[in-house]
């Protein structure tokens, strides 16, 4: 039997969320500057953290509401929808990734340290693992590191670290095993910002157009020159040698937030769809009520259905604790796509609306084309991905295991 039913405790948590989304952030938006950004963030978190919404995944012990896979899942998808909803909650990407490392491989002293502030709301942390040298084959990072007494010394550079512009800390990946095996060669470091080893050459222009409420949200993605970085020895992270495999753990989370937080922002699109196409007239007639418009809100509409029973069916293997690699996999790229197509028609419903900066759709439009990107592009997702359709066929004489598991 499969059963669909979500607990009644999950169905209020997400309830709860849902209304603080949509009662306080989502109004929150409309008066939000880079002025006034931080006493914005500091009111929504009280009032968050007063209805005992913060760090939705983190453990109760560690402050945090201690959500399982399912829960955490449908409260992404409600959260997504604003961008205020995250961070008010404390559940922002990178640092959300970040914490879960740090909270798995840390050592005590780190986790009081570093882990606490950010669980706190404090401080916050970026990633930085991309380099011009290499993204989607991580495996050929450039930044090395080499032990000198008590200090690890690194030289490299990062290119695409996300929030590194608001980070007081940063996780960097370098070399410090050339002659190991592939995966084995790079380990994980805590840098205290700022620091004169881990300087920001530029915040890079990309195609969201620059705005300062953006850089304050965390939106940035800056170049990093790292020239004699010292790093204690005590900040190294979850050992020598482990950075690919710890980088890893902490990608196909995010991964699986982006995607959540795409379902929202897909339905938040055709909510705002549907609520335009049931006032605006052409020719004699409500949009609402054209043929090729209903068609177009029915592929949206099953885009979003297909996206939540993949997330949902993710978060169930996830609670068994079983292996969703490969499910992750299809669902990173899905969701990617799924996202675009439903802004791409929610901006084609407004028109001349759309393509203005009066709803969010233009914005999420030029933001979402990232999603393609980060955490692994479609074409390596999809290159692993029929690799293990290949491998089923060959071990099962069908490709069923491969495309949702058990469900057969
Ligand atoms: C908005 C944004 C935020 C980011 N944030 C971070 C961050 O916080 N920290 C961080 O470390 N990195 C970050 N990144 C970097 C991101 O992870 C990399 O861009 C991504 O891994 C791809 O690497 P690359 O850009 O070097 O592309 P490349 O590795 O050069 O690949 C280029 C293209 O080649 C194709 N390709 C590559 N390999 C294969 C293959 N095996 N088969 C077929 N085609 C292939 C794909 O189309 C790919 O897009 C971010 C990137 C973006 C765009």
């Amino acid at each position: 039997m499969i059963d669909f039913e979500i607990p009644a405790e999950t169905k209020a948590i997400r309830a709860k969320v849902r209304e603080f989304v949509q009662q306080v952030c989502i109004p929150a938006e409309a008066t939000c500057t880079a002025e006034n950004f931080d006493s914005v963030l500091v009111q929504l978190r009280e009032q968050a953290r007063g209805q005992g919404l913060w760090c939705p995944f983190i453990p109760e012990a560690h402050g945090g509401m201690g959500l399982k896979p399912l829960a955490n899942a449908l409260v992404q998808m409600e959260l997504g929808e604003s961008f205020l909803g995250a961070l008010s909650l404390n559940t922002q990407g990178p640092d959300d990734a970040t914490m879960l490392t740090l909270l798995e491989h840390g050592t005590e002293l780190q986790k009081e340290k570093f882990l606490a502030p950010l669980l706190e709301g404090e401080k916050r942390i970026c990633y930085s693992m991309t380099e011009k040298a290499a993204g989607a084959d991580a495996t050929g990072m450039q930044t090395t590191a080499v032990l000198d007494g008590d200090n690890w010394v690194l030289n490299g550079e990062k290119w695409f670290s996300s929030s590194a512009s608001v980070a007081d800390i940063a996780v960097v990946m370098a070399k410090t095993d050339p002659d190991a095996p592939r995966h084995e060669q790079y380990s994980t470091f805590i840098v205290e910002l700022p620091n004169p080893g881990y300087q920001i050459v530029r915040n890079i222009e990309t195609m969201q157009p620059h705005s300062d409420l953006g850089l304050k949200l965390g939106g940035s993605h800056s170049e990093i020159k790292i020239e004699n970085l010292v790093v204690p020895r005590e900040n190294l992270l979850g050992g020598q040698g482990q950075g690919f495999n710890m980088g890893q753990h902490r990608l196909a989370y995010g991964r699986l937030r982006h995607g959540m937080h795409n379902v929202a922002i897909a339905q938040r699109a055709l909510d705002l769809a549907a609520g335009h196409v049931v006032e605006r007239e052409t020719f004699g007639k409500r949009l609402a009520d054209r043929q090729g418009v209903r068609w177009m809100l029915a592929d949206c509409a099953a885009e979003i259905y297909k996206a939540r029973l993949m997330l949902l069916h993710i978060a169930y293997k996830a609670e068994r604790g079983e292996d969703l690699r490969q499910e992750n996999g299809i669902a990173k790229v899905f969701l990617a796509h799924m996202v675009h197509q439903v802004v791409d028609t929610a901006l084609q419903l407004h028109g001349a609306l759309g393509y203005s900066h009066d709803t969010p759709l233009a914005r999420w439009y030029v933001g979402i084309r990232s999603q393609r990107l980060v955490d692994g592009p479609d074409e390596v997702h999809r290159w692993r991905t029929g690799a293990n359709v290949i491998k089923a066929f060959e071990k099962y004489g069908t490709t069923a295991s491969a495309c949702g598991g058990e469900l057969l």
